[in-house]
């Protein structure tokens, strides 16, 4: 069963359709694409016809896990999920950690696909090399994590790992996701409410079988050398120390000064809000540290919930998106309706920041007079409220009473709401966003702007602004001596079209972002992967030669957008919110995004990708330089492939 060096060598496919389930070689994937993000996003674009719509049965959501997955390597247990995503309509593509990717690879397979639609509800159980479609209609209505639980006791594997959807998923609300390991969230693709969509509860996976190492004695020297720089790292020893909510509040006053505040009307908090919801204020509740597979940072804790939560009275948590989502952004100082809010929407199998968006635009819906009296009354639906998101969400997640308008996304939500409800929500190509820093943070924000997935900080969005990195240490990164200025304009396109780049290498190894250069310019660069991927595989690459190859992805996933969505450069403009309203007090008061600014940094962006400046499309000339043309004929025969009018780059960052 055992595959080339590295990978297990095999990809899965099921077909819900006909209920036939086949294996395939994953080699064929491997060389260019890599694996995981790689290996899934090409074949979507090669599968997934621009004519399917997301809950069609043509759709298909991937599992995937890169060659590193499951080694002795820390932080080598990354999942990739991908699809055509319901929130956008074009590029999904989710990252979770837990345990699910390695047990895929020890079950013996790299990716499953999961392609079709199955007249009933159906669990996907995968063991050592097998894979069988079994029924589930006895979970269909569950939270994840009763459904991960009654899924141990039935296939009576007490280390069976677990990929659920949750009721959000079932009734396919678009920003539903797959929950691994019971808090875990594939955020983002909208992979819930598309596996809800082809009758998939679960897939449930156990393996025991070896991945067989091209130098293994190299590899355990080279994990050995990788544990020991995580363990030096001031910003990993933070993390290690009090998670990602109290690791970005160190050494701060009033937390992290620049935050998401009532549906990103606002970027100041006041102190003592925050130090309502500091990390602190939830010790009470943490039971004990947890960490994702063969990871020495566990940036994870399980926390006793305040009250019992669809059936569950614990739950693995809390990330600083997570108190964004539903402290600040909603303006909640109580840390038990964080807890308990964050927990209802993982049972649920809710996206947390689409969840938030939705809560906030429904306050600020309520707050201008758009809702009746009665709803605002019964929801709590006013800034601060603790109720309104325990109380809104399950409504979504049920299509129920106003739930219902919120429950296809945000597109379709102003279809019902009402064109004057547009102006209150915030969001970029459909998919909502509530990230901190976006107005003062200029190339971070660009980042999140122009990712190829709609929104979020974990494709392009530099991290080196939060650390004002010196000059010298930027240019040697990113080629420009700016990137460790968070308020300048100037050299942005280049910092996030090299940040691209690094997080797609990172995606294509299965390895944890944080124990990348992103988060620590002294932890693992595309040198240190390209070396690590040659002891695991027997792959000979370079540093540059993978930020090419991650180019390459980029680019495919960039056609994609084109072809499925139809965006261009109007759908890379930051919502209006962040120039209109200007921070409030604070250290960074008076601080927005100007429209001058974001046009010259996007039209750099675009020059550094190769793409044409006008429209954001990408040319036959970049696509040809980066052996994609291919692609380049889809593009241009659907009439979107730019005219050559900016000159290509060449090579990587
Ligand atoms: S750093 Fe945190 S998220 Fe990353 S692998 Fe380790 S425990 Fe998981």
């Amino acid at each position: 069963l055992s595959g080339p060096y590295g990978y297990a060598g095999r990809l899965l496919r099921v077909d819900l359709t006909r209920g036939k389930i086949t294996v395939e070689p994953s080699a064929p994937y491997v060389s260019e694409y890599l694996g995981a993000r790689g290996l899934a996003q090409r074949l979507l674009f090669d599968e997934v016809d621009a004519t399917v719509r997301p809950f069609d049965e043509g759709n298909k959501v991937i599992l995937s896990a890169g060659p590193l997955v499951g080694t002795v390597l820390p932080a080598s247990g990354r999942l990739s999920v991908d699809d055509k995503n319901p929130i956008t309509g074009g590029v999904g593509s989710s990252n979770a950690g837990g345990h699910l990717a390695p047990e895929l690879k020890f079950a013996g397979f790299d990716a499953v696909v999961i392609e079709g639609q199955s007249p009933r509800p159906v669990v996907l159980y995968i063991a050592d090399g097998r894979a069988e479609i079994r029924h589930a209609e006895h979970l269909w209505g569950l939270g994840t994590g009763q459904t991960e639980a009654a899924l141990r006791l039935e296939l009576r594997e007490p280390r069976l790992r677990v990929g659920s959807i949750g009721p959000a998923g079932e009734n396919r609300v678009v920003g539903a996701c797959l929950i691994v390991d019971g808090a875990r969230a594939a955020g983002r693709s909208g992979a819930g409410a598309v596996l809800g969509s082809k009758r998939v509860k679960a897939i449930a996976v156990r393996g025991t079988l070896p991945i067989q190492i091209f130098d293994p004695r190299g590899l355990l020297a080279a994990a050995r050398d990788c544990w020991s720089r995580l363990e030096r790292s001031p910003q990993l020893r933070a993390l290690c120390e009090a998670g990602t909510h109290g690791s970005y509040a160190i050494g701060t006053e009033g937390g992290f000064k620049r935050r998401s505040v009532r549906n990103l009307q606002d970027a100041y908090w006041p102190a003592d809000k925050y130090n309502q919801i500091r990390e602190e204020q939830l010790r009470k509740y943490k039971i004990r540290r947890l960490g994702c597979f063969n990871c020495p940072i566990y940036c994870s804790f399980l926390y006793r919930l305040p009250e019992v939560i669809w059936g569950m009275g614990i739950t693995e948590g809390v990330p600083a998106n997570a108190v964004r989502a539903f402290g600040e952004n909603l303006d909640v100082t109580s840390p038990e309706s964080v807890l308990s809010t964050y927990a209802l929407a993982n049972q649920l199998g809710m996206d947390v920041d689409m969840s938030t968006t939705l809560v906030a635009w429904a306050v600020e819906l309520a707050e201008n007079g758009l809702l009746s009296a009665k709803e605002v009354e019964e929801l709590g639906l006013h800034w601060g409220s603790p109720h309104a998101g325990l109380r809104l969400l399950p409504l979504i997640a049920h299509r129920q009473g106003l739930g219902a308008l919120f429950a296809d996304g945000i597109q379709e939500g102003i279809r019902c709401l009402g064109e004057a409800s547009a102006r209150h929500v915030v969001h970029t190509k459909g998919a909502s966003f509530n990230e901190a820093a976006v107005r003062t943070n200029k190339g971070y924000a660009l980042g999140i702007v122009v990712s190829v997935r709609g929104g979020g900080h974990l494709d392009g969005a530099p991290n080196v602004e939060f650390r004002g990195i010196a000059p010298e240490i930027s240019k040697a990164l990113f080629g420009v001596p700016t990137g460790g200025d968070p308020t300048t304009y100037e050299g942005k396109g280049q910092v996030v079209f090299g940040t691209e780049q690094r997080k797609a290498v990172v995606d294509m190894m299965g390895m944890c972002y944080m124990t990348s250069e992103w988060l620590d310019h002294d932890l693992l660069s595309p040198d240190d992967y390209a070396e690590l991927l040659h002891l695991t595989t027997g792959i000979k690459r370079t540093g540059s030669e993978l930020m090419a190859l991650g180019r390459r992805l980029h680019n495919v996933e960039k056609a994609f957008n084109t072809l499925h969505a139809g965006f261009s450069r109007q759908d890379d403009m930051p919502p209006d919110r962040l120039v209109d309203l200007a921070i409030s007090a604070g250290p960074w008061q008076g601080e927005a995004l100007s429209r001058e600014g974001w046009d010259r940094m996007l039209t750099e962006y675009y020059r550094v990708q190769g793409w044409d400046a006008k429209t954001g499309w990408q040319t036959a000339e970049t696509l040809h330089a980066l052996g994609l043309d291919d692609v380049a004929e889809n593009l241009r025969q659907c009439g979107r492939l730019a005219p050559a009018r900016t000159p290509p780059v060449s090579g990587a960052a």
